[in-house]
This record gives C-alpha cells, sequence and structure tokens, in this order.
C-alpha cells in the first residue's frame, strides 16, 4: 500500500441506493467515525459519513479517490448509534447508506452545519451608562442584561418590551446580535412534579408502575389497558423517575396522534425541555430538535416513526404509545418497524421499553405469552367513568337515510336532545365511492388503476385514492350520453349533507383528510369539538384515534361489512382494534357511552366476539387460528414486490426469480407466487408479488440475502421497479 504521507483511508457510507460502503483517501488526522466527509461521487460531490478507518482497501489505492473535505470536527453519530443503524440495514436487507442517511435530518444530509439556528440575542454596548433616574423600564432592563445577553422573548417574559429595548438600542446603550443560543442544562435547574398534579393511582396502574420503575437494564413490557384506564398516568409516573436520575425519556406516538393536546399533557406535568419530531416540521426546526436530542438539551423527546432513529445523549425510557398502529411501519424506501426498531434499541442501551395500547397487536401479545414481554393489564377507567355499552344494529331490509337506521336516528336524537355529543365513523372519504350511470350502468373508472372513481362535490370532481388522478365531473355518461349520473355508495361527504337536512338544528363538523389539509386545521376542528362548537361529528379513521371528547356519549360505525370480508389475512386484526378505538372514544368522562355498529352479518363471529367478550378475547380466538395456517406472528415473512408498465416483465422477472432461488432453498421456507397485488394496476403499472415465508427467521434471512444475490445478475432489474419489505404489515 502506497498511501501519499499524511493521508490515510476512510470508510464511508454515501445514500445510494447499493448495499455497500465507500472507501476514500483522506487527510490526516482522520475525522473519527460519525463525521460527515464531503466526496466526489461520479462526477458530483455527495455529503459521506465516516464509518471506520480501514487499514487496507479492497481497492487499488492509486485508484481511490481524496475527500473534497471535512464537515464536522465533533461526531454526529456516536459508535453505539452507527452500530445500531449497521444492524438495521442488516436486518431489513436496504441500502447501508441510506439507512445512515435517514438518521440524519435533511439540512445535514445537505451539508449544513450541525448548529443551532443562531437567534437575536440584546448585548450591553456600553456597561458603565448611566440613566435618568426616572426611566424605570430601562434600568430594569439593563440590569437583566448586566447578568449577560438575552433573547427577544427572555426578556419579554422579564417583563421588558420591545418600546423598551428600541429606546435603549436609539441611545446606544444596547445592541442586537446574531448568536447561537446558549442551553442551560436542565438536569441542574430544580424542577418537582408536585402530589396535587398527580392522580392518585388505581391498585392496577400502582402496580404497573411500580414493576416497571423497580426494573433495571433491558426489560420490555406490554401494557394493555382499554381507553381510558389511565396508561398516559403510568408512562407520566415512570418518566417521572427517569427524568429525576438526569435521563432523556423517548415517547413514539402514531403519525395521527402528535397534536399540540398530546404535548400539552407532558408540558403540564413536567416543568422541563420537550421537543417533538415529527414529518410537520421545517428542516430547519427538525435539525434544532434533532440537535437537542442527540447534545441532552431535552428532557423529553415526543415523535413519530422517525424519532427512533435520532441519536441521544443519555436516552433512559423509550415509551411507544398506540404500539399497534400501522403508521410505526415506513411504506417506502427502508421499510422498518419503529416498534421493532425500538425494542433492539433499547436492547441496546439496556434501558426499559413500553409498549402501551389498548388493542395490542398480534405480534406483541404473542411475543408476552411466550414470556418475552411483562404483560401488564388495565382493565378498569379509573373513577366514575363506565365502559360503553355495545349495540349491533342489523342494516338488513332497513330503510336506510344516508347511511343511518331509523334506530340509530332515533338514538341520536336522544342523546343530542340532552345536550351530548354523537359522533359517526366511516372509513370513505368523497361523496360517494363510484359513478354510476343510470341509463346503461357505465362506471366511472380510473383509467391507470384498477379502481373507481370516487365522486366528490367539495370541490365537484372524480378523484382516484391510489393514482391522486382528478378530472371534472362529465356533464353526461361517455357510454351513452344520459345525463342521470348517480353516485352509489356512501362517503362522508354525503353522511354531512344528510344529517344538515335531518339535523339542521345542531352544528356538524366532517374530519378527514379532505379538510384538515391546511397546517393547523385539524386541531382548530378538535378544539370546536371540545368547546363544543359541534354536536354531531362525522369523521374517517383521523378521528378514532385518541383523542379525549368528553361529552360524546354516542359513537356509531356506520358501515362494518367491508371489513369482514377483505382478503388480507389481518383484516380481521385491523378492523377489531379500529373498531375498540372508535368506541373508545364514547364515554369518556362521566357519562355513559353507546356503541353502535350497523352490519349486514350481525351474527358474524368476529362482531359477536368483540361487542360480546371484548379485543382480548377476540385476539386470543384469532391468535389460535393464525396459529393452525401458519401465518404471523407463528411464522416470518418477507415479500418481493415489483412493478413496470408492462404486466409481462414483472412477472417474468419474479417468475425468473422463484425459479433460480426454489433449488437452493431450505425446507423450512416457502416461497409463494408470484401473484398479483391485491390491486394488480396502480397508476399505470403493473404489480406483482413474491411472499417467502418461514417459521425460522434465519432461514428466511439467509433466503433473502439470496434473492438479493439472484436479482443482482439478473438484467431484468433494472427494467421494473423492486423492493423488499421484511416482516410486511400489508400484503
Ligand atoms: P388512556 O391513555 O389509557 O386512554 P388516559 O391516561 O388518557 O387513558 O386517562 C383517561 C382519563 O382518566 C384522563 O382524563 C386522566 O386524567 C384520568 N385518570 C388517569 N388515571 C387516573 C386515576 N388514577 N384517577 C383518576 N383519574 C385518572
Ligand atoms: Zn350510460
Ligand atoms: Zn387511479
Amino acid at each position: 500500500m502506497s498511501l501519499l504521507n499524511a493521508q490515510a483511508l476512510v470508510r464511508v457510507a454515501l445514500p445510494v441506493p447499493l448495499r455497500r460502503e465507500f472507501d476514500y483517501l483522506c487527510p490526516l488526522p482522520l475525522p473519527a467515525p460519525g463525521c460527515r466527509v464531503a466526496v466526489p461521487f461520479g462526477n458530483r460531490a455527495m455529503t459521506a459519513l465516516v464509518l471506520s478507518h480501514p487499514t487496507d482497501s479492497s481497492i487499488d489505492t492509486a485508484k481511490l479517490k481524496a475527500v473534497n473535505s471535512i464537515l464536522d470536527s465533533v461526531p454526529l453519530l456516536a459508535a453505539a448509534e452507527l452500530k445500531f443503524l449497521a444492524w438495521a440495514a442488516q436486518y431489513y436487507l436496504y441500502a447501508t447508506g441510506e439507512v445512515y442517511f435517514q438518521a440524519l435530518p435533511a439540512l445535514l444530509r445537505k451539508g449544513e452545519a450541525a448548529t443551532y439556528r443562531p437567534a437575536t440575542v440584546w448585548h450591553i454596548v456600553d456597561q458603565s451608562a448611566e440613566l435618568p433616574k426616572h426611566a424605570i423600564k430601562q434600568q430594569q432592563a439593563l440590569t437583566a442584561l448586566h447578568q449577560g445577553p438575552l433573547s427577544q422573548s427572555e426578556l419579554q417574559v422579564r417583563g421588558v418590551s420591545s418600546t423598551t429595548l428600541n429606546a435603549l438600542a436609539k441611545k446606544n446603550l444596547i445592541e442586537k446580535r446574531e448568536q447561537v443560543p446558549h442551553l442551560s442544562d436542565w438536569r441542574n435547574t430544580p424542577w418537582q412534579v408536585t402530589e396535587q398534579d398527580k392522580h392518585r393511582l388505581t391498585t392496577e396502574q400502582a402496580l404497573a408502575v411500580s414493576l416497571i420503575q423497580g426494573t433495571h437494564g433491558f426489560s420490555p413490557f406490554l401494557l394493555e389497558g382499554i381507553t381510558g384506564s389511565g396508561k398516559t398516568e403510568v408512562y407520566l409516573q415512570v418518566m417521572e423517575a427517569v427524568l429525576a436520575a438526569g435521563q432523556q425519556v423517548l415517547v413514539l406516538v402514531p403519525e395521527i396522534g402528535l397534536t399540540p393536546q398530546t404535548i400539552t399533557r407532558f408540558q403540564q406535568r413536567f416543568s422541563l425541555p420537550i421537543c417533538t419530531l415529527h414529518s410537520g416540521m421545517n428542516e430547519r426546526e427538525r435539525l434544532d430538535a434533532w440537535l437537542s436530542c442527540r447534545d441532552g438539551s431535552s428532557a423529553i423527546v415526543i415523535g413519530t416513526r422517525s424519532a427512533l432513529l435520532t441519536p441521544f445523549a443519555r436516552l433512559g425510557l423509550i415509551i411507544i404509545d398506540e404500539e399497534h398502529d400501522t403508521s410505526f411501519k415506513q411504506q417506502e424506501g427502508f421499510r422498518y418497524h419503529a416498534r421493532d426498531l425500538a425494542l433492539l434499541r433499547a436492547h441496546q442501551l439496556d434501558i426499559p421499553i413500553v409498549l402501551g395500547s389498548a388493542t395490542p397487536c398480534f405480534e406483541s401479545l404473542h411475543n408476552a405469552a411466550q414470556g418475552k414481554y411483562q404483560h401488564l393489564t388495565l382493565s378498569q377507567r379509573p373513577g366514575s367513568a363506565t365502559v360503553a355499552e355495545h349495540l349491533l344494529l342489523d342494516s338488513k331490509n332497513v330503510q336506510m337515510h344516508a347511511g343511518l337506521s331509523p334506530q340509530l336516528i332515533e338514538l341520536m336524537t336522544h342523546e343530542l336532545s340532552q345536550g351530548n355529543q354523537v359522533m359517526l365513523f366511516l372509513n370513505r372519504r368523497g361523496y360517494a365511492p363510484a359513478l354510476l350511470c343510470h341509463g346503461c350502468g357505465w362506471l366511472a373508472d380510473c383509467e391507470r388503476c384498477d379502481a373507481h372513481f370516487t365522486w366528490h362535490q367539495h370541490p365537484s370532481r372524480l378523484h382516484c385514492h391510489h393514482c391522486d388522478h382528478q378530472r371534472p365531473l362529465p356533464p353526461a355518461c361517455p357510454n351513452c350520453g344520459s345525463t342521470q349520473l348517480i353516485g352509489t355508495g356512501l362517503g362522508t361527504e354525503q353522511v354531512e349533507q344528510a344529517i344538515s337536512g335531518l339535523f339542521p338544528q345542531y352544528a356538524t363538523i366532517r374530519i378527514d383528510r379532505d379538510n384538515t389539509r391546511r397546517k393547523g386545521s385539524f386541531e382548530k376542528h378538535l378544539e370546536g369539538i371540545r368547546n363544543g362548537q359541534y354536536q354531531i361529528l362525522i369523521g374517517t379513521q383521523m378521528l378514532a384515534k385518541g383523542h379525549h371528547f368528553p361529552d360524546v356519549t354516542l359513537v356509531a360505525i356506520l358501515d362494518a361489512d367491508g371489513a369482514l370480508f377483505a382478503s388480507d389475512f389481518r383484516a380481521t386484526e385491523r378492523f377489531a382494534q379500529l373498531y375498540i378505538q372508535v368506541a373508545g372514544r364514547a364515554g369518556r368522562a362521566s357519562k355513559p357511552g353507546r356503541v353502535v355498529l350497523q352490519t349486514h352479518q350481525p351474527d358474524h363471529a368476529l362482531l359477536q366476539d368483540l361487542t360480546h367478550q371484548g379485543y382480548q378475547h377476540f385476539a386470543h380466538s384469532a391468535l389460535k387460528e393464525r396459529h393452525f395456517a401458519q401465518l404471523p406472528p407463528y411464522s416470518f415473512q418477507a415479500l418481493f414486490r415489483a412493478r413496470a408498465n408492462n404486466a409481462s416483465l414483472v412477472q417474468h422477472f419474479l417468475q425468473q426469480l422463484a425459479t433460480q432461488l426454489q433449488p437452493h432453498l431450505s425446507p423450512h421456507v416457502l416461497c409463494l407466487g408470484p401473484i398479483s397485488a391485491q390491486m394488480e394496476r396502480r397508476a399505470g403499472e403493473y404489480r406483482y408479488q413474491l411472499l417467502l415465508q418461514s417459521s425460522q427467521r434465519r432461514e428466511l434471512a439467509s433466503a433473502c440475502r439470496l434473492a438479493l444475490a439472484i436479482i443482482d445478475t439478473q438484467a431484468e432489474a433494472r427494467k421494473v421497479r423492486w423492493s423488499l419489505d421484511i416482516d410486511p404489515v400489508e400484503l
């Protein structure tokens, strides 16, 4: 090896779709692993992350390129974090570099400095300046600034107005400067939770808290508690001890669950720095939050899925709220499951982790049954809150009004007249899920998908919910010219319209993705519901998750039939979770609640089980069926998906893969397919998939690695878009 003097090798990760690392020459002293460097790659410059300092390269050093510059003097990621991400890339068999870069906020990926946004602070210019005695406010401001520079908002807290500051600035006594904020260490400032702020725990809660607090090191808990049983109170009390020991807490919540209300609950309990991490933040906000996790200046971090990849200075506890929620699984690119990776992270850091839910996913229930998790149960609501009454309403031969049976309308009338709120749930937005010609039966279908257009009225259009294609409503049937175009089926817009006709004296609000797109509008609607501005709430599952509406006493699921006959083996589990979530909205405070389910299948075993026996019982029998069929969690799956504009190309690609793989598979690995995806054509592409399944994780992983090696040699692989999904949650 003939390296030039004062140069050595660095091995780096690059955000490119290749499962490998790259070597570069680098001037001494070498940047530590976890630092970024700018490197030439192809004909452009890229940001890379240093992983190690190899002594040798498989590539001739004469051919190696040198890094352009070193971007960090301090590592962004610690050795343990690099190791964790490397493991994640291995487990999901995903491009290593992309995995590392998912752990960095966008600004750092682009090569920006890893520093906080500079804030404007006020400084004293002339320390000895005298002010006339009567300028009391200006005196106050100077006294505050004598201790050191302060930002406008810090001064405001001390009662100094901007008028005063501007007056002082005019006299050239103080001036503004841009400065990176100095963060004080929250561990040095006293904070305390007063006993009045806490609830007196129920026996079940107290047991859960003491068991979690009594553990040391890695210990996973499944906290299964019915809605309103006080899981959050358990989290808060467990967190208190961890925070008191100076450690940080990470709380993961589902995509839609991170509302100001959630954050307020934590803020009210702890006067400590709390930061959030979610997709609604801009790049600068994300970087600042990320830095505060990494340097430890945030005590509590509340975030969605990707917050799990963030580095922490002193993480002492991970909590995953609504652990069954599918938004914890990333559905594109690096398809990781934040819950599964969180367990790995907790194991690596040797800290406790709490998975909480009213409806734990079957995987977690199975792990608890096997003794891998401690199973804690909260079966009662504290105080006077009662558990809701469940009613199955038979829709057969019933004259419905926009999806509401006369019986439901009667129940609604009663509750509304008592001053209570009513919530109607329908998981279909738009006016009607299809547009039909009454003259000839023509249906408005999306040209690019195997799907009907949804008819929307606000604003009026046909909209494909699968590829987002939109077009104006046709004036007449393109097939027969009839102008009698009618909607079939029911969407939330139609229910909203009908309700306004049926109950004109009550205010109605609809909550779905269509009318919550604008930033802050979802929160505004929720606020309006809580302060009683609306009496009738209509919504999709957005409305179902984790929100407290104390005045809702009646919840109705308008159409339960669809979920009963879906093809995905997880459909019943999902429906049951959704049902319990929706039902949990009723009677949360002191008012008793009712849950109504309209169905044409009132005798269906699943519905009977859920309404009479509850989720645990349902899960128990459903898990037996999974066991019998050897489906997850009794086996593990990996799914190869492929798509292209040409159907036979996709089929051939996967068929080739299956054929070449088959002879090398162990008898413990099943290879199923290729078969078409549930919707074969979507956005103009044909979609097929190949499923690998095994009861042995290790053998499944080797089969996947083998398949990837085969794909690397296949010419067709470059003509189709393919991906590998380990532990898929949707087939
Ligand atoms: P979950 O998260 O299980 O749905 P929450 O933690 O939101 O339940 O609690 C539901 C309600 O009960 C909240 O208003 C909470 O303040 C209250 N609560 C929780 N624990 C207690 C308790 N031990 N005593 C009285 N009220 C409680
Ligand atoms: Zn027609
Ligand atoms: Zn479409």
